[in-house]
C-alpha cells in the first residue's frame, strides 16, 4: 500500500493508505461519505474532510478516478484498466459494464472528430461511456 502510494508520488499517511486500500477492494464506486463510513470502522478518528482530501490526492496522482454527476455526490473508483459504466438513474448506483473497452470507439462514431477538435485547439485524451437505465425490481 505504502509503495503504491509513494511510487505514484502520493505522500504516505495512515489515512490515505486506509482510503486507498478500501477503494482498491470494492467495486461499488462509493461516494466520499460511503468511503468514510467504511474506513471509520478501523480508523475511528478519521474525519469526512480527511477522507475527501485523501480521495482527491489519489485522483491527482492517478490512482483513482472521480466520476461526477451534476449535483449528485461524486463517486470514486480505484483506477484499473479503462472500462465503461452502467448507472441506475433511480438510485445513482454505478457498476462496471462487462464488455470490452474499445479505444477506437470515437473514431467509429466520427472518423474525423479528433482531427476537427484538434483544429479547434482541443486535444482528445480519452472518453467516457455510461449506459443509463434502471434495475427492474
Ligand atoms: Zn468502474
Amino acid at each position: 500500500m505504502r509503495a503504491a502510494l509513494e511510487s505514484a508520488g502520493c505522500r504516505y499517511t495512515q489515512q490515505r493508505a486506509a482510503v486507498f486500500e478500501h477503494l482498491s477492494q470494492v467495486h461499488t464506486h462509493p461516494s466520499a461519505e460511503e468511503v468514510y463510513l467504511a474506513v471509520r470502522q478501523s480508523l475511528d478518528r478519521i474525519s469526512l474532510a480527511t477522507v475527501y482530501k485523501a480521495l482527491e490526492a489519489l485522483v491527482e496522482v492517478g490512482l483513482a478516478n472521480k466520476l461526477t454527476y451534476g449535483d449528485d455526490a461524486a463517486r470514486y473508483e480505484y483506477r484499473e484498466s479503462e472500462h465503461y459504466h452502467l448507472r441506475d438513474v433511480a438510485t445513482g448506483e454505478v457498476h462496471d459494464l462487462a464488455t470490452p473497452f474499445d479505444p477506437d470507439l470515437l473514431k467509429k462514431l466520427d472518423p474525423r472528430l479528433a482531427e476537427r477538435l484538434a483544429a479547434a485547439g482541443f486535444q482528445v485524451t480519452g472518453y467516457r461511456l455510461e449506459v443509463l437505465g434502471r434495475f427492474q425490481s
